[in-house]
């Protein structure tokens, strides 16, 4: 098998766009800095890297005969919102639940950015006190019992589009489209510096990438500030992806690198360097990250360009995977 075997339902606008960060680069005066976009990757409300993934989930759920996606993450998930607006797009019922996955105390944390948009495109959307975590949980066992209840048929869509058969085949397919769009523009992009949490968008990057002749550095950032498990889920996921597509040899370990220190003690919360991040990168680039995520990752792209760690002559591709309606529930941190 090869991933041009695996059938891919079209959800996003083509090869998602490549550009350099020029100001940002020689403001941190080290490697050449570049940034891969997510954020822009759809018209189906805004896109972002769990779109890319459902790419290869819908053909499966047609298959099934499906009638509802149903799914789970925090009030304010991206990957929920994501499969809100292909429910919508397919023709399909959705339901989400919606976990208190981030203690924050925001007064309109479960009403604005994402899950507004959850709720806008029609998802049925409900609300559990329940912490944070990628595992599976009796809500949503109970959301799929519901749906059948109601003469429905249910597909289920785990946390992130993670923890599913199929979750890593977009980013693998990630990989090939950035070694199309490096011949176009005459340029090799060594480190690739990507958010980690759910983990499949890292591990399928590590998959494709793997199966290329020139090797490079993928840098999964920890935003989970639980390391153990989403170490555990990259390289779980990274090897499952890579036997589906058909690579020939085993994943080394060092192949599978999560780098923590950049996510605070917990998801969701904001720490300093985020926050520093997200405002050069604004003022800098007018590039918007979030709290969540991509504010974190940048922090960590920032601290491995300024202390050496990644070389001066190094090409950085940063993989900007989304995520700007969750900023709708941070206004505090950003009055002036
Ligand atoms: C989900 C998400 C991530 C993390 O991707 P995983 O595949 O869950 O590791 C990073 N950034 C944004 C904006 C996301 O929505």
């Amino acid at each position: 098998m090869a991933l041009s075997d695996f059938p891919r339902y079209p959800l996003t606008f083509g090869p998602s766009p490549i550009h350099p960060l020029r100001r940002l680069s020689d403001h941190l005066g080290g490697a050449q800095i570049w940034a891969k976009r997510e954020d822009v990757n759809s018209g189906l409300a805004f896109g972002g890297n769990k779109t890319r993934k459902l790419e290869y989930i819908v053909p499966d759920v047609i298959a099934q005969g499906a009638d509802t996606l149903v799914s789970i993450g925090g009030y304010q998930s991206n990957h929920t919102r994501q499969v809100a607006a292909v429910a919508a797009h397919l023709g399909l019922k959705c339901v989400l639940v919606q976990e208190k996955w981030v203690d924050w105390p925001d007064a309109v944390n479960d009403r604005v950015g994402n899950i507004m948009l959850s709720r806008i495109m029609g998802a049925e959307v409900r609300l559990d006190p329940a912490g944070f975590s990628i595992g599976f949980r009796d809500s949503w066992k109970q959301a799929l019992a519901d749906v059948k209840e109601r003469g429905g048929v249910p597909y289920a869509i785990p946390a992130g589009a993670s923890d599913h058969r199929l979750g890593g085949l977009g980013f693998a397919g990630w990989a090939d489209e950035v070694a199309v769009q490096e011949r176009e523009l005459g340029v090799f992009f060594d480190t690739i510096i990507v958010c980690s949490v759910t983990g499949s968008t890292h591990a399928g990057m590590i998959a494709g990438f793997a199966g290329q002749d020139r090797p490079r550095r993928v840098i999964g950032i920890d935003a989970s500030a639980k390391l153990d498990e989403t170490r555990e889920q990259v390289a779980r996921i990274a090897r499952n992806t890579a036997s589906l597509i058909g690579l020939e040899r085993e994943l080394r370990d060092d192949e599978i690198t999560v780098l923590e220190g950049w996510a605070g003690d917990l998801y969701g919360v904001p720490v300093q360097s985020t926050l520093d991040a997200i405002r050069l990168v604004g003022r800098l680039e007018g590039v918007i990250l979030d709290t969540v995520y991509e504010g974190k990752s940048m922090a960590g792209l920032i601290d491995l360009v300024t202390s050496g760690d990644i070389p001066k002559t190094s090409n950085v591709l940063y993989a900007h995977l989304g995520g700007q309606p969750a900023l709708n529930a941070y206004s505090a941190l950003f009055t002036s």
